[in-house]
């Protein structure tokens, strides 16, 4: 993940209310009765049923589709039995699906194609028009990001009123949704947004999402088929082809939220794991992994008994493939009396990744003191999955809050959060494989987000570390006496730290800017 390092930019804003101890005062938990209870067999059990309902369903578990709703079931059966009081959160959210790749061709002068992405609710469309190149390109591309092309709507000539025109846009500072809103208030038919050209940012424009639905046709090129086009575009008449087929609409999905009977209900923490695939596969590892590790964990303190001190809330999302929108809806219909009596958030999307790493969330940005820091009890958070792992003589790495899972709309409320991630896309450095084990040069997951992403795709050997950590980091935080800060009266609220969300480059996994 180390482009994360170069693209985020998340600052804090807000003062610090809250002093933050030096010394975790999270008392240490036994927790071996739970986490011998929790096994990689009883983990896998839950793994084969969400196999089961992906092939049942055409292959996939996505928000807004059979497959997702028969997840829920599975769970919300499963945590009824084991006694918890659930509920399912129901709420709407722009499904997209694409239905046949898109093209991206130059009819003249040249013919010829381009390798091309359809971007993330782009509309649907077959368009042949001229390319009219934005204003503020920037070419050659300077070192870091900079253009801002696009940003402002008068960065566009205003296009024709009887010709078909298609706007081409570089990559930069604004979000994407911000540089094709303004093409298409401009008058344009069509949208091609070409790679910036910096350093790590010159391959196809691939991962990126507008967020919400537009109406026009919205595809992305590499930095070289960009600066072709541009050329072309400013010499004289260049005509290009665009085509996208999707699904855009809006659907309803669910979050299922199991609650313990037990626990001071004013001092919840929040387990939360993601419940939805992608639409191309079954998210066996991506997040079945997190969703069956907390669902053990969940049954197994049920049934050993094990009451929780605090109010324990095992939340499993929808729609986090579309961009945390489960667990934005959660965050964003609590009151604020609600959300202050949230006292934490732990977070598991990936555990059991064929290649994986042992990273833990960044709660104190000690690897990168320029990063995003947790909202105050974040860095104890992560003390607590540090000294679990350096008991078991197992190393640890840290990864930014960078908003690529659920934890994001918590921390931009202030509340700490926490967690671990076994590794997706990114590729594995010989530093890790020597830290980790494994191969280098390859990546933690070769089947993220893929269609491959099935029962085959799991380390049983991450599911059994990274499985008992998160029971262990469950349990203990539900159990300890003692709170995060010297301090115990005072909770985290609304106001006290918050990572501001419009700060990061990613909306879930994808590429907002
Ligand atoms: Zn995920």
């Amino acid at each position: 993940m180390r482009r994360r390092a170069l693209l985020v930019t998340a600052i804090i804003v807000g003062t610090l209310a809250i002093p933050v101890s030096a010394q975790a005062a999270v008392d240490d938990v036994n927790t071996t009765r739970l986490r011998d209870a929790v096994t990689v067999n009883g983990i896998l059990t839950h793994e084969r049923a969400l196999q089961r309902i992906a092939n049942k369903n055409g292959g996939t578990r996505a928000s807004g589709t059979p497959g997702y709703a028969a997840s829920a079931a599975y769970v919300k059966d499963r945590l009824t039995k084991a006694g918890y009081t659930v509920t399912e959160q129901a709420f709407e959210f722009p499904f997209y699906q694409e239905v046949s790749p898109g093209t991206l061709s130059q009819v003249s002068p040249t013919a010829k194609a381009y390798e091309t992405v359809t971007l993330d609710y782009s509309g649907t469309g077959d368009v042949t028009g001229t390319v009219v190149a934005a204003t503020n390109i920037v070419i050659p591309a300077t070192e870091t990001p900079s253009s801002a092309a696009g940003c402002a709507v008068t960065d566009y000539p205003a296009a024709s009123a009887t010709e078909t025109q298609v706007a081409l846009v570089q990559r930069g500072t604004c979000v994407f949704a911000d540089k094709v809103a303004n093409a298409i208030a401009a008058g344009y038919d069509a949208v091609v947004v070409f790679n910036e050209g910096n350093p790590g940012r010159t391959e196809l424009l691939d991962g990126v999402t507008l967020g919400a639905p537009v109406t026009v046709p919205v595809v992305g090129v590499s930095y070289a088929d960009g600066v072709e086009l541009y050329d072309a575009a400013l010499v004289g008449q260049a005509v290009v082809n665009v085509t996208s087929e999707v699904i855009a609409e809006t659907r309803t999905t669910s979050n299922v939220i199991a609650t313990s009977r037990r626990g001071n209900p004013d001092k919840a923490i929040v387990v939360g794991a993601h419940l939805d695939s992608v639409i191309g596969g079954p998210g066996i590892n991506d997040n079945g992994s997190g969703t069956s590790v907390i669902l053990e964990t969940a049954i197994q303190m049920s049934k050993l008994r094990i009451q929780p001190r605090q109010q324990l809330r095992f939340a499993f999302w929808g729609a986090e493939e579309s961009g945390l929108l489960g667990s934005e809806n959660y965050v964003a219909t609590a009151t604020d009396d609600e959300l202050s009596k949230i006292y934490a958030n732990l977070n598991f999307d990936m555990l059991g990744s064929p290649n994986y790493v042992r990273f833990v969330y960044d709660g104190d940005s000690s690897a990168d003191p320029e990063g995003p820091v947790g909202p105050p009890g974040s860095a104890q958070i992560e003390e607590v999955f540090n000294e679990y792992f350096a008991g078991k003589g197992l190393a640890t790495a840290p990864t930014a809050f960078d908003g690529r899972s659920d934890y994001g709309p918590f921390i931009a409320v202030g509340i700490p959060a926490g967690g671990l991630f076994s590794g997706a896309e990114g590729v594995k450095t010989p530093e890790e494989a020597a830290l980790f084990g494994g191969t280098a040069g390859e990546p933690y997951d070769a089947c993220y987000h893929e269609a491959c992403d099935d029962i085959r795709n799991l380390s049983t050997a991450a599911l059994s570390e990274l499985g008992d950590a998160a029971a262990h980091a469950t349990m203990t935080l539900a159990r300890s006496k003692g709170g995060f800060f010297d301090d115990n009266s005072r909770l985290p609220s609304r106001e006290s730290a918050q990572v501001a969300p419009e700060q990061f480059d990613y909306r879930g996994n994808q590429l907002t800017r």
